[in-house]
């Protein structure tokens, strides 16, 4: 423990983006702590899907191969199909450059678990211990904070405090930047489903006329199931009992058919989740930065908010490494990675925010002439590989590579593509 409570990055929450941050920064020998206001872990769906990009990241670490021991499957594809299961289109990771051309499922807890791991060996993590204030110098600049502990409550000071609190931060309304949050109307109804050898390396969303439903194999046999349902809706299903939501279920998206025996018989290990969609307009202001879902958030579904928390945390450990002339960070040297982390990443991730926000609009649409046009043009484009892999780029995190208008038309059917079948690398 730092008896003078002086570091050089304090980051404030323990959840995968706090986690991986203080591994990158560990790793490069900086003086960091970490505090987390939770003890211990609650068990939730969420945060279940590693990008190509994350895996190459975490392989860096040397984490991956700690979630390849605890079970970790690949996965191929997401796959869009209908409600029969007839497909539609899909990101095929197979397509890309390099070693990580699959993506990768591990439960939550086991991805949080294993850089908690490494975290540990490398800085200091204080659980248990909230931040109830940021700290301020004359000129406004953030030079660490106040923390409470049980009942006793103390300062820390740093050159670079970090927000990794979560979707609601505190610390970004603290320094008064406010993030408009759109809220889809809709929510994702989690099951786990055991017993489930059966399923292909693939996570298929099948897009039926209730909404999306999502499928996907868990390590251990198990299987994970979302399925859309309109906010306040689930009180009513309980009322309906599960033998008969499940039996609508199955009209409506017959694809389901293949795991109708693994469906639990009661609600009890089911849970809900909201989605939302938001960038924050400022990610850093001096002495702060804000990463994971503290700065950004889109549909769970897409499968790219915890990857792209991961991705924040290695942009910003860069920049500092770039920066950095000694063993101890200045505020100099933060602020010059600041204005790298600022200026980069939020306009990358808003390119990729957009583009889940649509995909996501696409699958979770429920209104029929709607999804009759966007199901058409992913039928027209469900053979055009040189697309496929823009958007598979895009979403594996591997960088943003824009649509020209050129391609739009191809995307709509207004244009037939010359070269569907070219990758362009
Ligand atoms: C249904 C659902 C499915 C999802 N599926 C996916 C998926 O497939 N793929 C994907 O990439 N992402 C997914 N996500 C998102 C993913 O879980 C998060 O992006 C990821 O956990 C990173 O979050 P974070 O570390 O930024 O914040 P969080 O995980 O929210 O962690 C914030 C931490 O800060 C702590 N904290 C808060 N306030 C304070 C304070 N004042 N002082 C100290 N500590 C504090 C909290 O206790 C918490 O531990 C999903 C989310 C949901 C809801």
């Amino acid at each position: 423990m730092n008896s003078t409570n002086d570091y050089d990055v304090l980051i404030c929450g323990a959840g995968v983006g706090g986690l991986a941050l203080a591994v990158a920064l560990g790793q490069q020998g900086r003086r960091v702590l970490v505090i987390d206001k939770r003890s211990k872990e609650t068990l939730v769906h969420r945060g279940e899907f590693l990008q190509p990009r994350t895996l190459g990241i975490l392989q860096n670490w040397g984490v991956l191969s700690t979630l390849r021991t605890r079970g970790a499957l690949n996965i191929r594809a997401m796959q869009a199909s209908s409600a029969n299961g007839a497909f539609m289109g899909q990101l095929n990771y197979e397509l890309l450059p390099g070693s990580f051309n699959y993506g990768m499922v591990h439960y939550y807890h086991e991805t949080k678990s294993a850089l908690y791991k490494e975290a540990n060996s490398l800085v200091e993590i204080r659980d248990n211990t909230q931040c109830v204030d940021l700290r301020f110098n004359s000129y406004g600049e953030v030079i660490g904070a106040r923390l409470l502990a049980g009942q006793k409550e103390y300062e820390v000071s740093a050159r670079l405090t970090v927000a990794a609190d979560g979707r609601t931060s505190q610390l970004r309304r603290w320094m008064g930047i406010s993030a408009s949050m759109y809220e889809y109307p809709h929510q994702l109804l989690g099951l786990d489903l055991e017993h489930v050898s059966h399923l292909e390396p693939v996570m298929n969303a099948f897009l039926s006329s209730k909404g999306v439903r999502v499928l996907y194999p868990m390590p251990g046999q198990r299987a994970r199931l979302y399925v859309q349902v309109e906010r306040g809706e689930l009180a009513k299903i309980k009322q309906q009992g599960m033998a008969s939501w499940r039996e609508q279920l199955l009209r409506d998206t017959p694809a389901l058919q293949v795991i109708a025996e693994q469906i639990p018989d009661d609600f009890a290990g089911a849970q809900l989740q909201g989605a939302w969609n938001f960038c924050s307009p400022i990610w850093t202001r001096p002495g702060f930065a804000l990463i994971g879902d503290a700065a950004h958030y889109v549909h769970p579904a897409a499968g790219q908010v915890m990857n792209a928390a991961i991705i924040d945390a290695w942009t910003l450990a860069s920049e500092l490494q770039a920066a950095a002339t000694g063993e101890h960070l200045n505020e100099r040297e933060v602020a010059q990675a600041l204005t790298a982390y600022g200026g980069k990443r939020p306009t990358e991730f808003a390119y990729i925010a957009r583009l889940c926000h649509r995909m996501s609009l696409c699958c979770a649409t429920t209104s029929p002439a709607l999804r009759a046009f966007l199901q058409w043009c992913m039928w027209l484009n469900r053979g055009n590989k040189r697309l496929q892999y823009v958007v598979t780029y895009n979403m594996s995190g591997l960088g943003v590579r824009r649509f020209t208008r050129r391609e739009r038309l191809y995307q709509y059917g207004l244009l037939p593509d010359p070269n569907a079948a070219v990758i362009d690398f």
